[in-house]
């Protein structure tokens, strides 16, 4: 084949003798037999939020912004380019029909377990909606579940006054039984960003909350190990729900629910990290990022180094 002097084919890399790996490229569709250290599943419904929401974009910008990161870890030396993320695509959902959509990413989350296709799973959202079925799906396929939420919000609020939206779904799963109250502990709860009846419901349930003030007050590290230790010994899987609003908006511009007083974007990143070391953590959702209102794809790239920060903790 004719060679150009300075014209380089298409796909080709720009420093052949230093290829640098991109997380995109451990993403493999799934197809029957294959295995990988992780799997993804897109759960992409925002019709469910209660504000203006196109976080139904979001699993798509993710996939896109994790284009633009290495496989290379400088702080542990470590080349994460071997691992495989079984990509399975998006739930295909109901156009109109919000409880029969969250019925179809239970059904698909299900489904996608059932292949044992991967030792993690990674479920990107959507709004936070999604988390009552995805969580659903994984206590009904490991057993008792543990979560730790990111969150500046409790999602506690009542399923009378609206149905099942993003400002439900933890209280769904108490009310369902599928989460007993001492098996959920919430970080990142923000000041004059929650009505006072969801923080005494917290209370009644015997949910952990721990606010904005208790980050800043301690490190990271020693809440989610306080956290850990709560969990290890009563659940038998921990799933992460990773709510992109827990920083702040000069963070993450595309959520829908912005606001000052959240996380940096180093504090999330080291919580997720220090949270899927343990081995009883086999799973994450990221959720409420709306790609439509983002600056330069922030949030969303924020979302891919918070899945890197998931995938450096399981080497
Ligand atoms: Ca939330």
């Amino acid at each position: 084949m004719a060679e150009f002097k300075h014209v380089r084919p298409a796909g080709e890399a720009i420093f052949k003798d230093r290829y640098i790996t991109k997380i995109k490229e451990l993403m493999m569709p799934w197809q029957e037999g294959l295995k990988g250290e992780f799997g993804l599943v897109g759960a992409p419904l925002s019709k469910s939020s209660i504000s203006h929401s196109g976080s139904a974009f979001a699993p798509g910008s993710i996939r896109a912004a994790m284009q633009s990161y290495s496989t290379y870890s400088g702080e542990m030396g470590v080349d994460l380019k071997d691992r495989v993320i079984v990509d399975f695509g998006d739930v295909d959902l109901h156009p109109t029909d919000i409880p029969g959509s969250q019925e179809q990413i239970y059904e698909g989350v299900k489904e996608v377990l059932d292949t044992e296709a991967a030792d993690h799973w990674l479920v990107l959202g959507g709004d936070h909606s999604i988390s009552f079925p995805s969580i659903r799906a994984f206590r009904d396929t490991f057993g008792r579940i543990g979560v730790i939420q990111f969150d500046a919000h409790h999602d506690l609020r009542n399923l009378e006054d609206g149905g099942p939206t993003n400002g439900t779904p933890f209280r769904s799963l108490l009310e369902h039984q599928v989460l007993e109250g001492k098996d959920l502990i919430q970080i990142g709860i923000r000041d004059f960003t929650n009505g006072k009846a969801y923080d005494q419901f917290a209370k009644e349930k015997g949910v952990t909350v721990f606010t904005m003030g208790d980050v800043r007050k301690q490190t990271i590290e020693d809440l989610v190990d306080q956290s850990l230790k709560q969990l290890e010994d009563q659940v038998d899987v921990i799933y992460l729900s990773v709510d992109m609003d827990v920083l702040d908006q000069a963070f993450a511009p595309g959520c829908p629910a912005i606001g000052p007083g959240g996380m940096d974007s180093w504090t999330l990143l080291e919580g997720v990290y220090h949270a899927a070391r343990h081995p009883k953590v086999r799973a994450m959702d990221i959720v409420e990022i709306d790609p439509t209102v983002d600056f330069r794809n922030m949030t969303s790239r924020v979302a891919a180094n918070v899945i890197l920060s998931y995938i450096k903790a399981k080497n």
